[in-house]
């Protein structure tokens, strides 16, 4: 038995205007801020995020957002800095598999902007997972594997600890076609916690927070959150469907 709390975290990516960010968390805040031992939180767009912050002013409802630069300041046109989301956000996704396919994010990357968000006391949701091509090929555990050792390079033991991990397989994410519960289990326990447990140690592996991202809906997230190794969901999709968000963080209390 362990005593990793469970985690929902809702990827808005690029959706949601001003007034339709206010108009769901409306809609959801409520019925979320009565589900109790569940960490929630909402990743929106930046240009919701302060509205969505001064929603959640009191709410046990915690702010991400889904991308930074690892840099403080400097000449990066459209970046934002590691401080300047800590003004409003407590978490940062980083490594999305879309920043990772679409923007060229690299391992190393990923390492910067964690070293980056320790640093100035974000939690960071750092997302691994293999691609289609990679998973028929066998390869899930050389792959995530990688990017784990890559993207915790340098990362201290008591830091390790804040860390939560997304496992993230790139065929399940938006496809409808959802990783089984069995098989998401077992890609967390080979991969992720065993190199957790060499990289640092077999408690550190215990402790830290994985999550299941790919697909996840209300009526599949029990299969998941009975799953040993898996903490909770990183949701995309269905985190802008208020019934169905409830849903979700509901199965994981
Ligand atoms: C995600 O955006 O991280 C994700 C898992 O998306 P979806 O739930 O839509 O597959």
């Amino acid at each position: 038995m362990t005593d990793r709390k469970p985690f929902v975290a809702g990827n808005w990516k690029m959706n949601k205007t001003f007034a339709e960010a206010r108009e769901l968390v409306a809609a959801m805040l409520k019925p979320l801020s009565g589900i109790a031992g569940v960490e929630k939180v909402l990743c929106p767009p930046f240009t919701s995020i302060p509205v969505v912050a001064s929603m959640l002013v009191g709410a046990d409802v915690g702010l991400g957002a889904q991308n930074m630069h690892w840099e403080e300041k400097g000449a990066f046109t459209g970046e934002l800095s590691p401080s300047m989301v800590k003004e409003f956000c407590a978490y940062i996704i980083i490594g999305h598999s879309e920043r990772r396919a679409y923007f060229g994010e690299t391992d190393e990357q990923v390492n910067k902007k964690l070293h980056a968000a320790m640093k100035i006391g974000l939690v960071p949701i750092v997302c691994v997972g293999e691609t289609l091509d990679e998973y028929e090929s066998g390869r899930t555990g050389e792959v995530v594997s990688r990017q784990i050792k890559l993207g915790f390079a340098g990362v201290d033991f008591a830091s390790a600890q804040r860390i939560v991990i997304a496992y993230e397989p790139v065929w399940a994410i938006g496809t409808g076609k959802a990783s089984s519960g069995e098989n998401a289990n077992e890609a967390v326990k080979q991969a992720i916690r065993r190199t957790l447990s060499a990289t640092f140690n077999e408690a550190i592996a215990q402790s830290i927070r994985v999550l299941y991202g790919g697909s996840v809906t209300g009526s599949n997230a029990p299969e998941f959150f009975s799953q040993p190794e898996i903490d909770g969901a990183l949701v995309g999709g269905a985190s802008l469907k208020p019934d169905e968000f409830v849903a979700i963080v509901k199965a994981a209390a």
